[in-house]
């Protein structure tokens, strides 16, 4: 247990300037679920903004801007194993304090802080609670990954050293961090601008951010647009997906919001919409009514209620809205309450109540029923007669809950009170609101038994009002059921937790023999002779080409459901045990990139680059990012692109490809730059157009193409690589959009693609330019340190790369050409190719055909 802290000291750090919650007046707790941002209120409208400005431009250098910002939180690195985690701390120098964070590969919704402490490296999982909070064992709670980064950035507190330099990686997702940047996204709903709104949620997700994302002020568009009730917006953002219970920085959702800033209208429609007003503060356990009954808006709490909000809810302590409109003095409030009339159950308690039932017997009646999630019965305990009991399915299980009485009231653990049985399973038919999931559908009495038992029906029942003004609908049949003797002393209440803890009767889990189980042979007991032997070992080599062949389906099947194009059917499938492993070349996206041998079936030795995907357990979308370089890949067959051999299934999966034995163009331009003369900088240049003519008739799009993604065979051989962003462009067009976020190289991407996500054969040549300018510069780093945003003004107010040293005019103004700011002023690659071909020193050396580019210098 790496982290010691009390409790106590553990809500002081989770809430903020070593307040605890407990400690709060009230009046700090009302307002601290929504404020208005001033800073926000000072800026020019968005509008106004972009006057000078396209959108596209605007969300552009905003993203960019955002990167730039928020440098200090590039400490998150996603879905990497344990040992990548390593590898990286190593490579960035193993130092105290050293640390990264990432996504947690064996409990889902988890993180993982990796750090180094006295050269070691260490592994301390993050929790995440409910969603919302995150801690390091029983540390301190945090409302988000960046504060409890930040906690530990400041003092190590029970971790063994503080955090110091961390590996850099990406931002946080959005929805695990406890507030963010104020978006353009965010502006447009709290400024009301349903115009610019709609035009910004047309963008990619990578350009606008995430609909749920917080701002700065921990607060998401849907909770700006609720607390200041623009129903256009509130609208808008829900036709696109936005989560309408999603939680702000203080744990509650726009319905609350609306509720805490008076505005009736938001919280009418988001009850329409499916709000959930059973969603509590997470420290309070106040539901949406609590707050606006204690604050007196009484249009809120009608439209709550009325739209089948339960009346009776109770908080952390116990407290019901009514208790709470007493104490604040707000005598309308207590009518309401008092007088307001539900509409009738639809469902009557014959429906679903069973009479006198044990445990194993409601156990068999659901199963019987397929164990659907949410099927239930409602019984009575044998042993403890008077108490109702709900059995219910939830994930394979069943759980029992007792229906408790109180005053006359029944309820589950924590929950609301209601007055009649009908009235608490309709509840929970509509909303889960602590049970393990919604109540779905009631399971009937078998109709043999039906006189048999006494039920509700039979019992007397009691027709004494409520106490506390709690009036059961008189349309209740058959009549509320009458209250047991009163308990002796209440329970103590459970911290709100998905499944009330207290009344969870986790039955023994229905053992039904699978398949598996049945047909599995028993383990071999007679000894083996030789001929047995020579059995053993043909059964061996015939299970192994059993197994090739399988792993070939499979990974033929994996790769197929990779959507782009590229093929499956000409890829080799390598056993493992045919590579021997070498040195490491150099570190790809997924993995390390070492050399190899291949022997293949024959005997024949072949020297090999293995990309390797360093985990087992990687996540499935990132298992496809690598897989899709391999299904493009096995479709390519030119000489100036690096050839895929197979893929070996690994683990680790590897992609074989053939050894470009100088590595990577970049880094020797930047080692030799002296020894490289010019003319083979314009030979390399005409063989990567020829590759990318060749990919053009292919019609796939590289979408990477820069120095670094060049690997030269000899001085005289230069191959295209790294094929893990290209893309088919289809049948019908000649671009291809991009729809996801993820690796985005600003510095050699044209206008087009980074304002709306197009890649072309013409956005490639583009880039080809930004590669020729590193090319004559031997290295250099495209404009320098200038950010992204800047680059894109840059390219605005007509500004391009100035000339390299090296270049002679006509290659410059190649590279000036290849950047003409519309796409169709660009020259194509077989135009390129010409041009270079042409020049007098590659004269008949450079053949521009496919498939027969130069492979050797014309002396
Ligand atoms: P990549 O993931 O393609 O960017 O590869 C990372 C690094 O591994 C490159 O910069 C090269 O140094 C090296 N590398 C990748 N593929 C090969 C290959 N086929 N032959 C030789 N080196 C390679």
């Amino acid at each position: 247990m790496p982290v010691t802290m009390n409790d106590q000291s553990g809500m002081r750090g989770a809430f903020n300037n070593g307040m605890n919650f407990a400690e709060l007046p009230n009046d700090d707790l009302y307002s601290s679920v929504y404020a208005f941002d001033d800073d926000e209120r000072k800026k020019p409208r968005l509008r106004e903004s972009l006057k000078s400005s396209s959108l596209e431009a605007y969300l552009c250098s905003d993203v960019i801007q955002g990167k730039d910002e928020e440098k200090e939180l590039l400490w998150y690195h996603g879905r990497i194993t344990r040992d990548v985690a390593l590898h990286f701390l190593q490579e960035n120098g193993s130092t105290e304090g050293l640390f990264l964070v990432r996504e947690s590969t064996s409990r889902n919704g988890d993180y993982v802080i990796s750090l180094i402490h006295n050269g070691c490296p260490a592994h301390f999982q993050i929790q995440c609670l409910g969603d919302f909070y995150f801690r390091i064992e029983n540390g301190p709670l945090f409302q988000g990954l960046d504060q409890l980064v930040n906690y530990y950035q400041t003092s190590a507190d029970g971790l063994p050293t503080q955090l110091k330099a961390f590996c850099a990686g990406d931002l946080p997702p959005s929805t695990a961090r406890r507030a963010g940047r104020t978006t353009p996204l965010h502006r447009a709903a709290m400024e009301g601008d349903k115009d610019i709104l709609s035009k910004i949620l047309e963008h990619d997700e990578s350009l606008r951010g995430h609909i749920d994302s917080r701002n700065a002020m921990g607060q998401t568009a849907l909770h700006e647009a609720s607390a200041r009730g623009f129903l256009s917006i509130i609208n808008l953002l829900l036709d696109n997906d936005a989560n309408i219970n999603c939680k702000n920085s203080s744990g509650v959702s726009p319905l609350y919001v609306s509720c805490s800033t008076k505005h009736p209208e938001s919280c009418q429609l988001l009850m329409k919409k499916n709000a959930d007003p059973t969603q509590r503060h997470p420290r309070t356990g106040w539901v949406p009514l609590h707050e606006a009954v204690t604050r007196g808006y009484i249009q809120c709490a009608k439209h709550l209620i009325m739209a089948g909000a339960p009346c009776h809810p109770r908080n952390s302590s116990n407290e019901t809205p009514m208790e709470l409109a007493r104490r604040y003095n707000q005598p309308s409030l207590v009518s309401l309450l008092k007088n307001f009339l539900p509409p009738a159950p639809q469902i009557p308690v014959s429906g679903y109540y069973h009479g006198p039932l044990d445990r194993s017997q409601a156990l068999e009646r659901i199963q019987a029923h397929g164990l659907a999630d949410g099927v239930f019965l409602v019984r009575t305990s044998p042993h403890k007669p008077r108490v109702y009991v709900l059995s219910m399915a939830a994930s394979a299980s069943v759980y029992n809950f007792e229906i408790q009485t109180k005053s006359e009231n029944l309820y589950i653990d924590d929950g609301p009170y209601f007055t009649a049985l009908e009235m608490l399973i309709e509840h929970y038919m509509k909303y889960e609101d602590g049970l393990p999931t919604k109540l779905t559908q009631p399971i009937r009495k078998p109709s043999s038994e039906h006189d048999n038992n006494a039920g509700p029906n039979s019992r007397p029942s009691h027709r004494n009002p409520p106490s506390d003004g709690v009036r059961a609908p008189s349309c209740v049949k058959p009549p509320p059921l009458r209250s047991p003797p009163p308990t002796t002393g209440r329970k103590a209440m459970q911290p709100q937790s998905a499944v009330p803890a207290a009344q969870k009767y986790p039955p023994p889990p229905p053992r039904v023999q699978s398949v598996e189980d049945q047909e599995r042979p028993s383990s071999p007991t007679t000894t083996q002779g030789p001929r047995a032997f020579s059995r053993i070992l043909s059964s061996i080599r015939g299970n192994e080409k059993k197994e090739m062949d399988r792993q070939r389906r499979e990974l033929q099947k994996a790769i197929q459901n990779v959507p782009g194009g590229g093929c499956t059917e000409d890829l080799q499938v390598i056993d493992a045990k045919q590579i021997s492993k070498g040195k490491e070349l150099g570190q790809g996206e997924f993995g390390t990139v070492l050399e190899g041998t291949w022997r293949d079936s024959r005997g024949h030795k072949h020297s090999v680059a293995l990309k390797t995907l360093l985990t087992d357990h990687m996540h499935t979308s990132q298992q496809n990012e690598f897989l899709r370089e391999a299904k493009v890949m096995c479709s390519l067959n030119h000489k100036c692109i690096v050839r895929l051999l197979g893929v070996c299934v690994g683990p680790p999966m590897m992609l074989v490809q053939e050894l470009v034995g100088m590595g990577s163009l970049l880094e020797h331009l930047l080692n030799h730059p002296s020894e490289i003369p010019e003319g083979d900088l314009r030979l390399w240049a005409a063989q990567i157009t020829s590759g990318m003519m060749y990919l053009e008739e292919k019609k796939f799009v590289h979408r990477d193409l820069a120095a670094r993604n060049i690997l030269l065979e000899s001085n005289e051989q230069a191959k295209i690589s790294d094929f893990g962003l290209s893309r088919a462009t289809g049948a019908n067009n000649d671009y291809y959009r991009a729809t996801t976020g993820g690796r985005w190289p600003v510095k050699w991407y044209a206008p087009e693609s980074i304002y709306y996500g197009t890649f072309s054969h013409s956005s490639d040549v583009w880039s080809f330019g930004v590669t020729l300018w590193e090319m004559f510069t031997y290295g250099d780093q495209p404009y320098g340190e200038l950010t992204g945003a800047e680059v894109i003004k840059r390219i605005e107010a007509g500004k391009r790369l100035e000339k390299p040293k090296a270049a002679k005019e006509t290659d410059y103004e190649m590279m000036m050409e290849c950047w003409s700011y519309k796409a169709e002023d660009r020259p194509t690659f077989y135009q390129l190719n010409l041009s270079l071909s042409k020049e007098e020193l590659y004269q008949g050396f450079y053949h521009a055909g496919f498939g027969q580019a130069p492979s050797k210098r014309k002396k």
